[in-house]
């Protein structure tokens, strides 16, 4: 019988995930289906009670409910309750299991995709929010020399280094700042604030970034981002988040198959048809 999943969000119609998972389907030959699922906004867990009682045996979860998603599931995995969001949903029986993949595949698409290893290296993740927050621990399992959080608001990104600090290998692995005290260069800059939304470039100095520096924009689209830009013009390789979209897909499918589907063909096939 064909496995039910589904990614539920509010709005959902431009997500990608269904093509991407389709993708991952036909290639390992798994039996599943996989659609769009709009929640509204205050009507979060009654659809996913409503998949549950439907057979579903999963879903992914977007904007706005990833840290309803958290509060509703019965059991997290480690690094959903460090990260304190959850993207991806398990149902087993009568659990709903939570797990976050959006960190380990962001640390999927610099380590194998873009080829840079993260031991012993110094990286600037811009930003403190969710999507920050979910990449610290698999950042840490990397073991970086240092992860320096710089965020607008100071006391975010000193709240985020004290929540992690029973992680750390030693005393200042983490570190937070904040715009205007980022001393430079670091070998990876991660632009998780949400600037590019609005395509604003976070204040981040050209002082961060050197020759061959990994400038990685979480946001994507057709564009480079302007913080894209600024970084190439200081000499950093760019990247955007649509290989983080698809390695955080390809880590669910392994959470709920058992099996980690290839990645480079539907990465090349998304970035062809983004
Ligand atoms: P949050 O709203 O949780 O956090 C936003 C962060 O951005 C905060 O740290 C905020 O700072 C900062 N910020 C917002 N505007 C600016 C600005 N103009 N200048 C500097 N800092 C700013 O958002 P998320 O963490 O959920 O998402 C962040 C980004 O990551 C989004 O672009 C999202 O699309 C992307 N993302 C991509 C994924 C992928 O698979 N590729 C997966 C998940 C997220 P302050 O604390 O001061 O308000």
């Amino acid at each position: 019988m064909t496995d039910k999943y589904c990614v539920i969000g509010n709005p959902i119609a431009h997500s990608k995930s269904p093509d991407i998972h389709a993708a991952f389907a036909a290639a390992t030959g798994q039996d599943i289906a996989y659609e769009r699922r709009l929640a509204p906004l205050d009507g979060f867990a009654d659809t996913v009670r409503d998949l549950v009682a439907q057979g579903y045996r999963g879903a992914n979860v977007t904007v706005p409910f990833k840290l309803e998603a958290a509060a509703l599931a019965t059991r997290l995995e480690e690094r959903a309750r460090l990260a304190g969001a959850v993207n991806t949903l398990r149902f087993d029986g009568s659990e709903i299991v939570g797990d976050n993949t959006d960190g380990p595949g962001l640390v999927a698409d610099i380590v194998r995709n873009a080829g840079v290893p993260l031991a012993g290296k110094r990286i600037l993740l811009l930003g403190a929010g969710g999507a920050a927050r979910g990449v610290i621990l698999p950042f840490l399992r990397e073991k970086p020399e240092a992860i320096v959080i710089a965020n607008r608001t100071r006391a975010t990104a000193d709240a985020l280094v004290a929540h992690f600090a029973d992680h750390v290998a030693y005393p200042g692995q983490i570190a937070a700042c904040g715009f205007a005290d980022i001393a430079g260069p670091f070998d990876v800059v991660v632009n998780a604030t949400s600037a590019s939304l609005s395509a604003d470039l976070p204040p981040v100095p050209a002082s961060a970034f050197r020759a061959g520096t990994l400038a990685l924009d979480m946001m994507y689209g057709k564009e480079p981002t302007p913080f894209m830009v600024f970084a190439a013009r200081h000499g950093a390789t760019v990247r955007d988040g649509l290989g983080m979209l698809v390695e955080q897909a390809a880590e669910a499918f392994a959470v709920w198959r058992g099996v980690r589907p290839d990645t480079a063909d539907v990465l090349a096939y998304m970035r062809a048809a983004s």
